[in-house]
This record gives structure tokens, sequence and C-alpha cells, in this order.
């Protein structure tokens, strides 16, 4: 078992170094004031890197699929001016080259941890990925999903826990949070726990990004909105400001207690 965490580095945040990260942001950019308010209010709770939508992958076509281009400035002019550097999830090839002119650390969604043509694609760039655990993934198969994006020569890679599919109706999908310290073991990346995606339940960010800390995760992954029951994506999963805040402050001071 590897124990050594090849740590990443996103702008000026290290991943992987011992100290835990947070990352936090709206499930999708949905327009430039929301996105704003978001990002000062992050910034200043702490948060290292702001995350936004901009290629939503949503079960129902008919359902909001992001701003695309469009969002993406956003992201990035916002990211600028209040100096956090910024992830953003990328579906297709195509969106890989805007997406890196405009991101710091590029995101592959759980539908695509399998889309083999995107992680290699992905490998050919030097840009940091978030690779996220697809929701029928085996540990091995998700290692073997960062492996393709090792063979073309990118092991600039943070795993992201964000649950899987069980029979449990309660929540969206199960914390694996067994998952946290043996990804890390076996593949010797950081690991970082999303509980939103994991639970789909606003009321379980708490405890469950607790749990993801004390089992060793290198961050974790919130989803912020100013107003959540008008998101237009993943609204019962996000935190409200205050509600952010609160969690932040929470989980910062848990993890200099490590
Ligand atoms: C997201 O991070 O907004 C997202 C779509 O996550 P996942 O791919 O884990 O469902
Ligand atoms: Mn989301």
């Amino acid at each position: 078992m590897n124990l050594d965490i090849r740590s990443v580095t996103v702008g000026d945040v290290h991943i992987g170094t011992g100290n835990p990260i947070l990352i936090a942001g709206p499930c999708s950019v949905e327009n430039v004031g929301m996105l704003r308010e978001v990002a000062r209010a992050v910034v200043e709770a702490g948060v290292s890197i702001l995350r936004g939508g901009s290629f939503k992958p949503r079960t129902s076509p008919y359902s909001f699929q992001g701003l695309g281009l469009e969002g993406l400035k956003l992201l990035h002019s916002v990211g600028k001016e209040f100096n956090i550097p910024v992830v953003t999830e990328v579906m297709a090839i195509h969106q890989i080259e805007p997406a890196m002119e405009h991101a710091d650390m590029l995101q592959v969604g759980a539908r695509n941890m399998h889309n083999f043509s995107l992680l290699s694609a992905l490998g050919k760039t030097d840009m940091p990925i978030l690779l996220k655990r697809g929701f029928m993934a085996t540990i091995e198969e998700w290692l073997m999903a960062a492996e393709y994006l090792v063979k073309e020569g990118n092991d600039r890679i943070v795993l992201c826990e964000r649950g899987i599919r069980t029979f449990e109706t309660w929540t969206r999908n199960t914390l694996d949070i067994s998952a946290v310290p043996l990804a890390r073991m076996l593949g010797g990346y950081p690991v970082i726990v999303d509980p939103c995606h994991a639970s789909g339940r606003r009321d379980l960010l708490e405890p469950l990004s607790l749990a993801g800390l004390a089992a060793g995760a290198d961050g974790i992954m919130l989803e912020v909105h100013p107003d959540p029951d008008k998101a237009l994506s993943d609204g019962g999963q996000s935190l409200s400001i205050p509600e952010m805040k609160k969690l932040v402050f929470k989980l910062l001071k848990q993890s200099e207690n490590k």
C-alpha cells in the first residue's frame, strides 16, 4: 500500500499536504450576480477554491444545461476579481480548450469517469484534474480511470468521492467513507469528499463533511447558493451563504485540530 500522497497544486493552493482544503461554490454558474455573491462569501469564509459548473451533466435533457462558454468567462473573471482559483467540469473533448483558458482545475464528473477518450485527452494537458468517482464504479475502476490520465502524462490528479448508488432511498447516493482511506492508500492521490452529491440533503452536509475529514480526506467540496430554493440545479443539497459560513468555520477548526 502506498502511503505517500502526491500533492497537487492549483493556483497557489496545495492539495494533499496533510492540511485539508475546502472547495465551494454554486452547482451551476447562473449569472454574474449570484456568482460574485457566493465568491465574496466563500473567500471571506476561508475557502481555497471556487467551484461552478458551466457544462452541466443533467439527468433530464430538459433541465438547465448550464451557460456554456458564457459561464466559463464569468467564472474566470469572478475568480480573478476575488483572487481565488476556479474549478469547472468538462463533459466533452471540445470543451477542454476553452475550459483550460478560463479555469485552474478541470473536473471530470461521475457520469464521465468511464469516458476514456475524454480522460486520454485530459491526460495530454498539464491541468490539475478533479476526477469524481462514477456512481457505479468500484474503487479499482476509479483508479484505472486515473491511470488513463497518467498514461498520457498527466499525474496532477485529485480524486473525489461523491457517493455511489445503493438500495438506500433516503439519500441521493451513499457516501462510501471507506473509499477515502482506501483510494488514498492504493492510488497515492489526494482524495476529497463531496457530501452534497453523496447525500442530496442539506441537513447531512455537516456530519458527512466531518466524517470525511475524520477518514483522512484532503478536502471537502460544498455547493452554495444565495437562495438554494431557487437554484437552477441541486438546490436541495446546497447551503445558503450563512449556512456555508457556519460549516466552513467548523471544518477549518476541525482540520486545524488534526
Ligand atoms: C457537480 O459537481 O455538480 C456534479 C454534477 O457532480 P457529479 O458528477 O458527482 O454528479
Ligand atoms: Mn451539483
